[in-house]
């Protein structure tokens, strides 16, 4: 048994891939994590969002790969795939090749194009000055990518994050099964690389109604989680039925459903544990974990600091094992709480104990 989990191990290792492409901006421009690739489009819900936005302002767009360039301009009437005529702005398009096959790269609502059509570019080379053209809410720059055709509905496009990252950090994805289109994804703590990353970061699952957007084929993801710190995470979906740990290091890209094969094969903790809630302190959300040796009811309830009950989050018969549970403290203000674990055996053991966990708004 050692040796498969072993095997097992090795094998979630090998998994971890690297990001294919160059992000085309600087590091210290962050990505919005509030209009994620595959996210129900504004005001077209049926569609989504097909790329990501980078925060850029006026500034250098790097290529993200070598390649030559198919198309650069303007055109009002080019709908370039399922876009409304002058949605893109000032684009470009760079052919390149990724394992043999084709692949285009969308750069839009530029400022200036700096490249003509046919021009050969180099990894890294400045391409154009990034603007607000075309459908645009404000200066950046909408990176997209097309595998094998530059207009195709048959899912062909798939999502940046998983292609490149800030430098640095990682990226995570899963498929959280039977998840309806755009279910929500919590990762835990904030996987995000620094300020002004002050919100909590989660996925949607894709909102497949949009026949562009596509799975990629090795990873067959219906959620992703780009510019992830290294570190180790908590992923939760599904009111807690899809609950991965995954951890990712710089560069790599991750699977969070590759480690499942492992837990099996933990052994059974030994006694009771409650374990520090963490983050802690936490903004809003937090993760309680506790062990149970054996199956048992168990009661994890809230209380402020005089006593009062404030809620009960777990009141159901658990397995024996390690369990996270998700705390959500959107309602309350900030200060310091308690939380109890509560756990009878079907034998009879009893086990009682509270923590504290500072709650910060
Ligand atoms: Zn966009």
């Amino acid at each position: 048994m050692r040796t498969i989990i072993f095997l097992l191990i090795i094998l979630t290792s090998i998994q971890a891939q690297t990001f294919r492409l160059n992000r085309p901006a600087k590091d210290n421009v962050e990505t919005n994590g509030s209009y994620l690739f595959g996210e129900p489009r504004y005001q077209d819900p049926q569609n989504a969002h097909r790329g990501i936005d980078i925060l850029m302002r006026w500034d250098t767009v790097k290529s993200a790969s070598a390649g030559m360039v198919h198309f650069v301009g303007y055109n009002p009437n080019d709908t370039i795939g399922g876009y409304e005529p002058d949605g893109a702005g000032n684009y470009i398009t760079i052919k390149s090749q990724w394992q043999g096959r084709w692949i285009y790269i969308y750069y839009m609502h530029l400022q200036k194009p700096l490249v003509n059509v046919n021009d050969l570019i180099l990894t890294g080379q400045p391409i154009a000055i990034s603007g607000n053209t075309g459908r645009s809410t404000g200066p950046h720059l909408h990176f997209e990518i097309r595998l094998d055709y530059p207009q195709s509905t048959s899912r062909r496009t798939k999502n940046p994050e998983l292609w490149c990252a800030i430098s640095g950090m990682g990226a995570i994805y899963g498929r959280v099964p039977g998840a309806a289109n755009s279910t929500r994804v919590d990762i835990f703590p904030d996987p995000k690389p620094r300020p002004p990353y002050t919100t909590f970061s989660y996925a949607l699952t894709y909102n497949f109604n949009d026949p562009y957007i596509g799975s990629d084929e090795t990873y067959n993801e219906n959620y992703a989680i780009g510019d992830v710190k290294p570190g180790t995470y908590t992923i939760r979906s599904l009111s807690g039925a899809y609950l991965r740990t995954v951890t990712v290091g710089a560069g790599q890209v991750v699977n969070a459903d590759a480690s499942v094969g492992v837990y099996p094969d933990i052994e059974l903790p030994s006694d009771f544990v409650l374990s520090q809630n963490y983050p802690n302190p936490f903004n809003n959300t937090t993760v309680i974990s506790y062990k149970l040796p054996e199956e048992a009811f168990v009661q994890l309830k809230v209380f402020d600091i005089l006593g009062k009950e404030i809620t009960t989050i777990v009141e159901e018969q658990k397995s024996a094992g390690e369990h996270h549970q998700f705390f959500d403290a959107y309602n309350l203000s900030s200060g310091v709480y308690i939380y109890q674990l509560n756990a009878t055996t079907n034998t009879g053991k009893t086990f009682i104990k509270n923590n504290r966990m500072t709650l910060i708004k």
